[in-house]
């Protein structure tokens, strides 16, 4: 069986080509089964957009919200982003399907503000693949012009990976998003080099503290000393501050008395469906904020 044959290949010493056998093969079909599926998920509408509310720290208001992919496949069941994006991004089908998320996402923005719905900024998260397309300002440029969204109400988050190679392009295409007055976040902050250069170089607004850190932050003595210095650095660099995977009361008190400006995360609520996000706002939940140290999520 597989793991046998997984055993017997190690002991060859990892020599890969001892990997062809059950462990491979099931491997490799249940991805060509995945990225079948994912070549027709969009045409069959299997695709969803999930928002999730972002609360200011200071007002405890819902300030902005990230778009978030869901899909839901018949066959499948509920796919995590984690398992089809990574796919996607390998396939190319991420394009397709980057640009879809942009639109849907641009589209109900600007179909809440016409129904006088005051919704929040919506911030699209890019992956690699879609910003090293060599007309992504454009791409995003055509999908505000389509869907009538006003450039300030729109957020791109882009993870650090995504700028430290070929400066002299990742400035020009950051710039050019700017200059449309987009906002621009960094995602993810903490994961990867966490370069304060970076930071520095490219046009950033906002920073997002990853929610590995956020985890630890009440237990671990390192994570709560990382969340801190991070966002003295950021504000020092006039960046504003998000923590993302705030699931606690400890967590958002923490981060309230180090002056972090926003958070997202459980705590506030899930990544829901439109509607759902849409009745979010008409009940104006939000945290309420008293004195740092106690602030309580309403009802
Ligand atoms: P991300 O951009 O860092 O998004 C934040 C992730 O944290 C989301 O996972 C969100 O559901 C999750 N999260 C939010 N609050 C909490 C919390 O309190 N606790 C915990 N444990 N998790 C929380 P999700 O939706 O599964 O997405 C995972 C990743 O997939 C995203 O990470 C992003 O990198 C990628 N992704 C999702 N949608 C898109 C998309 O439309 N395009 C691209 N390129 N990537 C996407
Ligand atoms: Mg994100
Ligand atoms: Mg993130
Ligand atoms: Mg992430």
């Amino acid at each position: 069986n597989a793991e046998a044959a997984l055993y017997r290949a190690k002991e060859l010493g990892h020599q890969n080509f001892q990997f062809h056998t059950g462990e491979m093969n099931a491997r490799s079909l249940a991805r060509m089964t995945l990225e079948n599926h994912l070549r027709h998920a969009l045409e069959r509408q299997e695709l969803v957009v999930y928002y999730q509310p972002k609360a200011s720290l200071s007002s405890g208001a819902v300030v902005g919200m990230e778009a978030l992919l869901r899909w839901h496949s018949p066959e499948l069941g509920v796919v995590p982003p984690d398992t089809f994006i990574p796919l996607a991004e390998e396939t190319g089908l991420i394009l397709p399907i980057g640009a879809w998320v942009l639109k849907t996402a641009c589209a109900q923005n600007r179909a809440w503000r016409d129904a006088g719905i005051p919704s929040p900024p919506v911030a699209v998260n890019l992956s690699p693949r879609q910003f090293r397309q060599h007309d992504i300002a454009a791409v995003v440029a055509q999908v505000l012009v389509e869907t009538g969204l006003e450039p300030h109400l729109l957020e791109l988050e882009i993870t650090e990976g995504m700028v430290m190679q070929d400066a002299t392009r990742v400035t020009a295409v950051l710039g050019e998003l700017k200059q449309m007055g987009l906002t621009l976040a960094m995602d993810d902050f903490g994961t990867g080099y966490s370069s304060l250069g970076y930071l520095k170089r490219f046009p950033f607004d906002k920073l997002k503290i990853d929610k590995s850190f956020v985890r630890d932050i009440t237990r671990d003595p390192d994570s709560a000393a990382i969340a801190k210095a991070v966002i003295a650095m950021a504000h020092s660099l006039h960046l504003k501050v998000i923590a993302e995977g705030v699931e606690t009361q400890g967590q958002l008190n923490y981060l309230q008395s180090q002056g972090c400006d926003e958070i997202q995360g459980y705590f506030l609520s899930k990544p829901v469906p439109a509607a759902e996000f849409e009745r979010l706002l008409a009940e104006q939940r939000q945290l309420t904020v008293h004195e740092p140290g106690a602030v309580c999520p309403e009802k």
